[in-house]
């Protein structure tokens, strides 16, 4: 890699000052109300690495509403929780779809192709509801363990506005309740889901709290086990077919690296064995990815050489 410590920080101020226009070419999200009060020409990003450096530019220690990257915790913790068991009722497969589609999941008897679309999600937030006695609440210690902050909240304006609005949620999870594929009350189950979406985190409390998937489940600050070698392997599986949605597969061709999307603005990705990447900046393409997240991540990866193929 060409870049040391300081003049990766010079680059990442630069690559801002690029991509200070191109926040105008997306849309911030509004069909949840409360998120579309934030600045859209908030940008940031920021490199932990696994020897415990860390570089970040722009608004890399501003809080915002990390969305489906909660995915990704979620995922996590019903793994530990139940096994393999989870994946009788959740498949590993890339949908082609929004990530809020509702169209495959009846075709698919309320199977959901995988844990990281919206359908998923509901399903592992099911899992959660039925098998913790307060499952919002070990979802944030889990969380603020990770990163080791205990001050990560939920924004609760985010939270009223998403149940507000949250009819098409309601529905995937309502129809894998049909199918049997739902054990809570679907109140909870949304609350769940839609409590763990609202958590606000920065770019380099995420980078910090993801570092275990880069180190094969291991986390390199205490050499705690958060998940399994093998599970680690398959977080990562999924992210790289499906973790940018219905662009997972664009993203493989030009980056090359496990990655999630949030409709807030944020994504993060994981370079096996070096660190993770998160870049923030809310307007939206039309996947519901970060126009500006993907170029910094984009750039990044390739100027430091980091795709995995
Ligand atoms: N809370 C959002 C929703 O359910 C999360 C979607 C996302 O970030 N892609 O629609």
């Amino acid at each position: 890699m060409k870049y040391n410590q300081s003049n990766l920080q010079a680059r990442m101020n630069e690559l801002l000052i690029e991509q200070s226009q191109h926040y105008l070419q997306g849309a911030v999200a509004d069909y949840i109300p409360a998120l579309a009060k934030v600045l859209p020409s908030s940008m940031g990003v920021c490199i932990s690495t696994l020897d415990g450096n860390v570089v970040g530019a722009g608004n890399y220690q501003q809080r915002f509403s990390i969305q489906s990257i909660s995915k990704i915790f979620g995922l996590v913790m019903a793994m530990n929780r139940v096994g393999d068991s989870l994946w009788k009722r959740v498949n590993m497969e890339p949908s082609g779809q929004p990530f809020n589609s509702i169209i495959q999941l009846e075709w698919e008897k309320g199977i959901p192709r995988n844990p990281v679309i919206n359908a998923g999600a509901l399903l592992v937030s099911d899992v959660l509801a039925s098998h913790y006695s307060s499952s919002k609440l070990a979802f944030l210690n889990f969380v603020r363990s990770l990163a080791g902050d205990e001050n990560i909240h939920v924004n609760m304006d985010v939270y009223q506005s998403e149940l507000a609005h949250g009819n098409r949620n309601a529905a995937l999870a309502y129809l894998m309740k049909c199918f049997d594929n739902i054990d809570a009350d679907i109140p909870e189950v949304l609350s769940h889901y839609f409590t763990q979406c609202s958590v606000e985190m920065t770019c380099q409390q995420l980078t910090q709290s993801l570092l275990f998937l880069a180190n094969k489940g291991i986390s390199p600050s205490d050499n705690r086990v958060i998940l399994s070698r093998k599970d680690a392997h398959r977080v990562n599986a999924i992210l790289s077919t499906s973790g940018m949605y219905d662009q997972s597969g664009e993203f493989a061709f030009s980056v090359g690296l496990p990655a999630k999307s949030g409709v807030g603005g944020g994504i993060v990705a994981i370079v096996p064995n070096y660190g993770v990447i998160c870049a923030w900046s809310p307007p939206l393409n039309n996947f519901g990815n970060s126009v500006v997240g993907m170029q910094l991540i984009s750039k990044l990866a390739e100027e430091l050489g980091l795709s995995i193929f």
